[in-house]
Formats: C-alpha cells, sequence, structure tokens
C-alpha cells in the first residue's frame, strides 16, 4: 500500500532548510520543537485528554482492556488484528489512528506527521481522545486491545485518571533490537512507510528504551505485566496472545 502526503517520504530525504521551514509552511511559533533526548516533543498540541463524563466512564468499566506494547517492528499489529478477529474485540490500533489523522491536511495533521516521521512521540492528550474516542464509538464491544500504548509512564497514569481504571492486562512484545530493526526496514520497503527508514527505527529505539522501561515497572507492580516472546513463527506468538486472553477471560467470566 502506498501511503500519500509524504508518507513514501523518510525524513532523512528532507532537507535541512526544508525542515525548519516552519514559517513558509504556515506553522509559525506553533512548530514543534525536540526538547532534549529521549523522543519528546515540546508543541502546543494538548498534554492531557479530554475528561469523560459520567455516564462514558460508565460504559468503560467492564469491557475487557488490554494494552499491547513493544518496540517498532515488534509484530504486535499483527497479533493485534488477529486477536481482534478472533475474540470479536475492537483493535485501537495507535499508529494506524494517528497515520489517518496525518494525512488530513489539517495543522494538527501536519504536526503529527512531522513528529511520527521523527521517530518521537504525540503529545499525550491527542493520543488518550483518540483512544476514548475509538472506545466510545465501539459501546457495544466485549474487549479493547490498545495497540502502542502506552509509551510513557504519563500515559499509563492520564489513562486512568481519566477513564478512572486501569487495563486487565499488558502484553510486552519482547524482542531482540536486531530483530526489530531488521523487521521495521522490510516493512518500510513494502509498505512505503516513511517513518521505517533507519534514521526514525533508531530514534523510536531509543524511545523505546528509554520511556517504555518506567511504564514496564508500573504495571509489573501491578502484577498486570505479561512477557510474550516475540521472535518466534507468528503462530506461536499468537498461540502465547490467545493463552493470555483466555486465562483472562476465565477470570473475568467471558465467554471465549
Ligand atoms: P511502531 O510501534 O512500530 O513504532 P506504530 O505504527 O505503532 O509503530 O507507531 C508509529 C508512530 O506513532 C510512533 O513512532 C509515534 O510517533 C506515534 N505513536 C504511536 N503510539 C503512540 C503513543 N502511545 N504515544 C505517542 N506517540 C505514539
Amino acid at each position: 500500500m502506498i501511503l500519500l502526503n509524504g508518507w513514501d517520504r523518510c525524513p532523512c530525504d528532507v532537507e535541512p532548510s526544508q525542515e525548519r521551514s516552519g514559517p513558509e509552511r504556515g506553522w509559525g511559533a506553533t512548530t514543534p520543537r525536540v526538547v532534549g533526548r529521549m523522543g519528546l516533543f515540546k508543541s502546543k498540541l494538548p498534554k492531557t485528554g479530554r475528561p469523560l463524563r459520567p455516564k462514558e466512564k460508565e460504559m468503560l468499566k467492564s469491557p475487557l482492556i488490554i494494552f499491547v506494547m513493544g518496540g517498532p517492528g515488534c509484530g504486535k499489529g499483527t497479533q493485534c488484528k488477529n486477536m481482534a478477529t478472533k475474540y470479536g474485540f475492537c483493535h485501537v490500533g495507535l499508529g494506524q489512528l494517528l497515520r489517518q489523522e496525518a494525512q488530513r491536511g489539517t495543522r494538527r495533521g501536519q504536526k503529527i506527521r512531522e513528529i511520527m516521521l521523527r521517530g518521537l512521540l504525540v503529545p499525550t492528550g491527542i493520543i488518550l481522545d483518540m483512544i476514548n474516542d475509538k472506545m466510545l464509538s465501539c459501546p457495544e464491544s466485549r474487549g479493547f486491545l490498545i495497540d502502542g500504548f502506552p509509551r510513557e509512564l504519563i500515559q499509563a497514569k492520564e489513562f486512568e485518571r481519566i477513564v478512572g481504571r486501569p487495563p486487565d492486562v499488558v502484553m510486552v512484545f519482547d524482542c531482540s533490537m536486531e530483530t526489530m530493526v531488521r523487521r521495521a526496514l522490510h516493512r518500510g520497503q513494502v509498505e512505503h512507510r516513511g517513518d521505517d527508514c533507519e534514521p526514525a527505527i533508531l530514534q523510536r529505539l531509543e524511545t523505546h528504551y528509554t520511556l517504555c522501561e518506567p511504564v514496564f515497572t508500573f504495571y509489573q507492580q501491578k502484577n498486570l505485566l505479561r512477557n510474550i516472546l516475540a521472535e518466534e513463527a507468528p503462530e506461536n506468538i499468537f498461540a502465547k496472545c490467545c493463552s493470555v486472553i483466555e486465562s483472562l477471560q476465565r477470570l473475568e467470566g467471558v465467554g471465549g
């Protein structure tokens, strides 16, 4: 699939002068800037999500909520699609939702696109609103697979503050750096994804290794973390995902 709107172009193809041409592109003072290390951005995009109404919180009380974490190319997107099909869950794929938003051509979309092409994190407010809007648009769903979340501790805490509950489980796809780079580079060639080129992949890896670590500790302490070794064949990895879900479904008393 060829993605339009410059998605097929790696940020390393962009001349430095073009990259910094904020005012000409109408970005002006709101052009996001990298602040220091670890994939964080300073921008005027919202840092907190909109609060939910009591009725909305009530709707999200009972369905299963599964967070799926892992570095670029670890295979979480593929497995989430399979799990969503098998169990009738709603797949909330953040990368995919953000790419749709980035293609809109709005100022917000342009900013998101720039952040993603650099392999940095989109501000938390946008992420939480996207997740909540998507979940609330599927009121009949008995489960949600939130793929690519949380990527930093503040996201985990904001989710609990806004939605009013933690997830039921957090799956972490564990993969070596070599495997992730190889898979992501291959995907970049096949799908022409602009953020699957070497500089952006390396930035995403750095973000993953630095910002996700405290998130793992946070959920480990709550006994919610489930490690999935993701080096094997896709069907073996899928079997492990299913056993995590099924142990949970037994707990929750929900049919498979
Ligand atoms: P991958 O997980 O392979 O890096 P995704 O398609 O899931 O790919 O995400 C692509 C990009 O979308 C990330 O590099 C980041 O810029 C953005 N993104 C996705 N999820 C989040 C999140 N939870 N918080 C902030 N940014 C995110």
